[in-house]
């Protein structure tokens, strides 16, 4: 295994577990059940509806998730469902939707929603820079609202809500793509979760998406077919040619969820431990690392944050990447420092970036770079 692939801190697509690798490498070249390339192996196979059958369970077990939910692996990632949300909840309706807009993401969910039908924004961090989330009395949700939409993790600015919001009379819609599968979540809760799979939970090319059964009665009946949610319910996920290869990595990084790691609580232990680690870093570095969010809605998932100096931060990523380090530059809306440290990265790794932040910080101490 290269040695870099372990330290990669990528925004997303993102590091994948190592045992997992060598598994999708395998099979690449032979699926050992079936003899055949993953590459080369037919989504109308019996070998492959065990497939989409045991992922499903997989994730519903994780989840807890009940019997009134779909569970579809669908295409075009968590853009599209920026769009298919609204088309299927919000066409023709005049009451508006509510959305916040917590971040760079959400904001992209908006004006997508507006194409479709009225939208009433209901917080906006943008006059604090995105820097923090909205307290519950902040949030005027209303009780006849078609559905409230949020983004339960801001990848780029690192914001992430660690409670459930909104009335339990209103349809709630989250976008979870980048905290999906990462620490028990009451799924049950939502009308609809979507979550792509290219930061916790596989390569790029699928996306989940659970649907309550409820949520459909009454959906307009004119979508095309590709984006109505009825016809990959009724197709099993498999409506066209779905990314088979895309899937099968995800059914492997669910059963590494499930059997090697034991399970959602598990994995949010460790990965508190790895968040821990490095918001201690930058809380105790007397202003040298600077956390970008309110610490109360920091993300456990993604570390943003800056140095003293654009020069500074220019440093940290030239001398990380010589270190071995990857995917360290904050996201190219905001710039600065991200350490994304979804599923795939190990505790190991983030003690690894944790010493080179430190020894950084006092060469840099000691070469007076602090001074202005
Ligand atoms: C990365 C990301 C997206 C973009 O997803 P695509 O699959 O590229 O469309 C959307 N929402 C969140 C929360 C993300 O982190």
């Amino acid at each position: 295994m290269n040695p870099r692939n372990p330290l990669n801190f990528s925004g997303g697509p993102a590091a994948l577990p190592e045992s997992v690798l060598h598994l999708v490498q395998q099979s690449i070249v032979e699926v050992p059940e079936v003899g055949l390339s993953i590459l080369g192996i037919s989504h109308r196979t019996d070998w492959f509806a065990a497939v989409i059958t045991e992922l499903e369970n997989n994730i519903r077990t994780l989840l807890g998730l009940s019997g009134e939910y779909h569970v579809l692996l669908l295409q075009g990632g968590a853009t599209q469902q920026f769009s298919t949300v609204p088309m299927t909840l919000l066409r023709g309706k005049h009451i508006p939707a509510e959305y916040l807009h917590t971040g760079y993401w959400s904001g992209k969910a908006i004006p997508e929603a507006r194409r479709e039908g009225p939208v009433r924004v209901i917080w906006s961090g943008e006059r604090d820079g995105f820097s923090r989330l909205p307290n519950d009395e902040e949030l005027p949700f209303s009780a006849d609202a078609p559905y409230i939409h949020y983004v339960s993790n801001e990848t780029v600015e690192g914001l992430q809500f660690h409670r459930v919001l909104g009335r339990d009379d209103v349809p709630r819609i989250c976008d979870m793509s980048s905290d999906f599968l990462s620490e028990p979540c009451a799924a049950n809760k939502f009308a609809l979760i979507y979550a792509h799979a290219q930061k916790n939970i596989g390569p790029a090319g699928v996306t989940v998406v659970l649907i309550r059964d409820s949520l459909l009665e009454g959906m307009p009946v004119d979508l095309p077919g590709f984006l109505d949610y009825r016809s990959h319910i009724k197709a099993h996920s498999n409506f066209n040619t779905p990314p088979v290869f895309a899937i099968y990595v995800v059914l492997l990084v669910t059963r590494w969820l499930m059997y090697e790691v034991g399970g959602l609580s598990r994995m949010a232990e460790i990965n508190r431990n790895k968040a821990a680690l490095l918001y201690a870093l930058v809380d105790g570095s007397n202003g040298f690392y600077r956390g970008r969010a309110n610490p109360a809605d920091r993300s456990l998932m993604n570390v943003s944050f800056n140095l003293p100096t654009p020069e500074l931060e220019r440093r940290f990523l030239a001398e990380s990447l010589a270190a071995g380090f990857s995917g360290l530059s904050g996201h190219r809306a905001i710039g600065g420092i991200r350490a994304s440290i979804y599923n795939g990265l190990t505790f190991p790794a983030v003690e690894k970036l944790a010493g080179f932040m430190e020894d950084f910080l006092h060469r840099m101490a000691k070469t007076d770079c602090l001074a202005k």
